[in-house]
């Protein structure tokens, strides 16, 4: 119990910190976009352009995915149907998944599950969770999600991708930030997970074979 108390409190910390380092350099990148931007339109033949201000963009997404790490959360909880979140969340992606050639399946026992939370937080979750499996499956593939209730009254969500799989002595290492393997990444996407889902009692859990894909398991209490 000592370790994980621990474990929160170094997340609040970090998360404070990035926020607050975040918030700092938000200011100068948008000037500094905003020159870049003006010499391109002056310089259209600068061949670097096109480089500058996708690297200022990355820095920009870095620094958005800082920020709500450590913004001080005055939640307000309602009643949401998870059923109608997920969809939505496949909705959003849908485009890249196309582009992708990736697939969702999604499954659900009971058209509803009903849970007490915020919103966007818990459709952020699913936002990271998916894409992770997307950004896994370089081939394409099929993401199945399924929606159950458990005997204890808690909606159970998986999320099984065909994507490159997680060695397993990473597993333990999922969720720290800035801990990534992927070129482009942040590191920043599960850790916000955790947090979120600790705030509404649940938990994660990772499964994984490498080069057959993940199964992720998230359990969120039921509402009353
Ligand atoms: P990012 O996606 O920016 O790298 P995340 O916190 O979202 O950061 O994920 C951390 C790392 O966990 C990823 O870099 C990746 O190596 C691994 N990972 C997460 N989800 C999956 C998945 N479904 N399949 C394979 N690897 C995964
Ligand atoms: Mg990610």
């Amino acid at each position: 119990a000592e370790e994980i108390l621990l474990r929160t409190e170094k997340l609040s910390v970090v998360g404070e910190l990035a926020a607050g380092v975040a918030h700092e350099i938000r200011n100068p990148l948008t000037t500094i976009k905003g020159f870049v931007q003006l010499y391109k339109a002056e310089n259209p033949e600068f061949k670097f352009n096109d480089l500058i201000l996708g690297e200022l963009n990355r820095i920009e997404t870095i620094t958005s995915e800082m920020l709500s790490l450590g913004k001080p959360q005055a939640i307000t909880l309602e009643q949401a149907n998870i059923t109608d979140i997920i969809e939505n969340t496949i909705d959003i992606l849908s485009p890249e998944a196309h582009l992708k050639g990736v697939q969702f399946t999604f499954l659900y026992e009971e058209p509803e599950y009903m849970i007490k939370c915020e919103k966007n937080q818990i459709k952020q979750v699913f936002l990271n969770i998916f894409k992770n499996a997307m950004e896994a499956m370089g081939d394409g593939g099929e993401i199945q999600i399924a929606l159950k209730r458990s005997p204890a009254g808690e909606c159970i969500i998986t999320v099984q991708d065909q994507g490159c799989g997680i060695p397993e002595d990473i597993l333990p290492r999922l969720g720290e930030p800035f801990y990534t393997l992927k070129e482009k990444g942040t590191g920043l996407g599960l850790m916000i997970c955790h947090k979120i889902i600790k705030q509404h009692h649940g938990s994660i859990v990772y499964q994984s074979r490498l080069n057959e894909g993940t199964l992720i398991t998230i359990t969120i209490p039921l509402a009353g």
